[in-house]
C-alpha cells in the first residue's frame, strides 16, 4: 500500500513513529497525483513550493520535538474558492483567471497553523454552482470509481482527490450539498457544520446566509480532526459564532444504544433509486440491530426546500456577484464607457450557469415581484427550520439518502438545469436550516458506484451527528476503494 492511501490519523501515527518523513509522504502523494491527475483532473493548480516548504516545516518541528497537532505534516487540498496567499484562486470562473489572493481564508491559516501541507486548489463549478463539477470553466474533474461519471459536485474536486489518495483529507464549501453529494457519490465522507461554526472569511462568497466550509475525508474519525481544527469563532467573520465548538471527541465511539433515529419520510422512498433506496434501508436496519429506536417522521416542507433554495441562493449571488465588475478583481474587456466595459467584463467572465442565476436571482428581488418569489421562500425557509425543530423533539438525529442517484455519467444532467438542480432534493433543507449534516459511504450500487448514507443533527449537534457517523461507518463496514487506485503496488 502506498502512504498516499492512509488515513489522516495513521499517517500521523507513522510520521510520529520517525518511519516516514512529511517530506516522504508529500512525495507519495505527488506519485499518486501524477498517476491519476491525467485521468481525473481533480486540481485547478498545485503548491509545489508551498508545498515544499510546510513539509520541510513540519519535519523541522517533529526533530525539534514540537507537535502542532494532529495535521502536522498531512496533505491536504483545498477546494479552489478558498483563498490563498499568492497560490491562484479562481472559484472555477474566468473572471478570476489569474487572481493571486493577497491573504489567506481563516480555514487555510488554521490548517497551516496546524502544520498541515496543502498541495493545491481543487477544481469546483464556477462560483460553487452546480452538482456535477461540469460548470468548472476550466476542466471536468472524473469520479475515480468510473471516469466517465461526474463525481458530484460542487466541490467535486476535493471529493475526487480523497477518493483518489491525492490527498489525505480536503476541504469543501456546501451551499446546498455540495461537500455531501460529492463526498456521496465518490465513496468518501463529507459534513457541513452547524452555519457560524467555521468561519466563512476568505471563502468566495456564493450565498453568504448558506455557505459553510467543511471537511471530506476518508474516515469518520478524519473528518473530526479537519473539523477540530477549522471550527471556532472569528472575528472576520460577522457571522461566526461566538460560543464554545461542541467537543465531538467525548463521545465519538458511545455507538447508538437508546438513541432516537428519525427516518425522514419525504427523503426515504419515492425518487431514489432502488440500489441507494436498499442500501438506505439496510443501514437503518443495521442501526435498529445495534440498539437505535427507529421512527419515520413527515417533515412536509422539505418537499419545498428545493424550490425556496432556487429563489434564495441565486438571489443572494446576484448581490455576492456585484462585486466582479472589471475594477476590484480578474478580467476587464475594454469597452466605451465604464457601463460597456462592466456588461463585457461579465458576459465574457461568467459561464451560462452562473449568467442564469443572477438573471433569477435579479428578477426575484426586483421591485414588485420581491414579495412573491423572494419573501415567499424565506417563509418556507421558516417551514423547514419549523419542521425539523418539530422533529428534534422526538428524534436526536434524522437521516435519508444522501443523494437520489450514485454518480451519473458526464453530460448526462447538462441539458437540463432541473434535472441537475434535483441532485440536491436530500442536502438542500439543511443548508435552509443551518444546521449540521455528513454523508459516509455505506456500499456500491448494482454498478460498483458508492453509496452515501446522510445523518442530520439539530445546530450545535456535531457531537451526536458525528456519533452516529462513526457508528454507521462501523456498521456498513465499507471498505472498497476505486478501482483506479485499488490493488496498486509501490504507488
Ligand atoms: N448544487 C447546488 C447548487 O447548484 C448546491 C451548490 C453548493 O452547495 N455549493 O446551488
Amino acid at each position: 500500500m502506498s502512504a498516499a492511501d492512509l488515513t489522516i490519523a495513521a499517517a500521523g501515527a507513522v510520521l510520529r513513529s520517525g518511519d516516514l518523513s512529511a517530506a516522504g509522504l508529500l512525495d507519495a502523494v505527488r506519485r499518486r497525483i501524477a498517476e491519476t491527475e491525467p485521468i481525473v483532473d481533480a486540481f485547478l493548480a498545485m503548491d509545489e513550493t508551498g508545498a515544499d516548504s510546510a513539509a520541510a516545516a513540519a519535519d523541522e518541528a517533529f526533530a525539534a520535538g514540537t507537535d502542532l497537532g494532529p495535521l502536522q505534516g498531512i496533505p491536504l487540498a483545498v477546494k479552489d474558492n478558498m483563498v490563498t496567499r499568492g497560490v491562484e484562486t479562481t472559484a472555477g470562473s474566468q473572471i478570476l483567471a489569474g487572481y493571486r489572493p493577497p491573504y489567506d481564508a481563516t480555514v487555510v491559516e488554521r490548517l497551516r497553523a496546524g502544520g498541515a501541507v496543502i498541495v493545491g486548489k481543487t477544481n469546483l463549478d464556477e462560483f460553487a454552482m452546480g452538482s456535477s463539477t461540469e460548470n468548472s470553466s476550466f476542466k471536468v474533474t472524473h469520479n475515480p470509481w468510473d471516469t466517465n461519471r461526474v463525481p458530484g459536485g460542487s466541490s467535486g474536486g476535493s471529493a475526487a482527490a480523497v477518493a483518489a489518495g491525492s490527498a489525505l483529507g480536503a476541504l469543501g464549501s456546501d451551499t446546498g450539498g455540495s461537500i455531501r453529494q460529492p463526498a456521496s457519490l465518490c465513496g468518501v465522507v463529507g459534513m457541513k457544520p452547524t452555519y457560524g461554526l467555521v468561519s466563512r472569511y476568505g471563502l468566495i462568497a456564493f450565498a453568504s446566509s448558506l455557505d459553510q466550509i467543511g471537511p471530506f475525508a476518508r474516515t469518520v474519525d478524519d473528518a473530526v480532526t479537519l473539523f477540530e481544527t477549522i471550527a471556532g469563532h472569528d472575528p472576520s467573520d460577522a457571522t461566526s459564532y461566538r460560543g464554545d465548538v461542541p467537543q465531538v471527541r467525548a463521545d465519538l465511539e458511545s455507538g447508538v444504544d437508546g438513541l432516537r433515529i428519525g427516518v425522514i419520510g419525504e427523503l426515504a422512498g419515492e425518487g431514489m433509486e432502488p440500489d441507494v433506496l436498499a442500501a438506505f434501508e439496510r443501514t437503518v436496519e443495521l442501526l435498529s440491530g445495534a440498539g437505535a429506536e427507529i421512527k419515520t417522521l413527515s417533515l412536509p416542507s422539505v418537499e419545498h426546500a428545493l424550490s425556496a433554495y432556487y429563489l434564495i441562493a441565486p438571489a443572494e449571488c446576484s448581490a455576492n456577484l456585484a462585486r466582479f465588475d472589471g475594477v476590484r478583481y480578474g478580467l476587464r474587456v475594454d469597452g466605451d464607457n465604464v457601463e460597456q466595459m462592466m456588461a463585457a467584463t461579465r458576459r465574457r467572465g461568467f459561464g451560462p450557469e452562473v449568467t442564469r442565476r443572477v438573471l433569477l436571482g435579479t428578477y426575484a428581488l426586483s421591485a414588485g415581484y420581491y414579495d412573491a418569489f423572494y419573501g415567499q421562500a424565506q417563509k418556507v425557509r421558516t417551514l423547514v427550520i419549523r419542521d425539523f425543530e418539530q422533529a428534534y423533539a422526538e428524534a436526536d438525529v434524522l437521516v435519508s439518502p444522501t443523494s437520489p442517484t450514485t454518480a451519473f455519467c458526464i453530460g448526462d444532467r447538462t441539458e437540463d438545469p432541473l434535472s441537475m438542480y434535483l441532485s440536491d432534493v436530500c442536502t438542500i433543507p439543511s443548508n435552509l436550516a443551518g444546521d449540521p449534516a455528513i454523508s459516509v459511504p455505506v456500499g456500491l450500487d448494482g454498478q460498483g458506484l458508492p453509496i452515501g448514507f446522510q445523518i442530520l443533527a439539530p445546530a450545535l449537534g456535531e457531537p451526536v451527528l458525528f456519533r452516529v457517523a462513526r457508528a454507521v461507518e462501523d456498521l456498513a463496514n465499507f471498505e472498497a476503494r476505486p478501482g483506479l487506485t485499488a490493488g496498486e503496488a509501490g504507488a
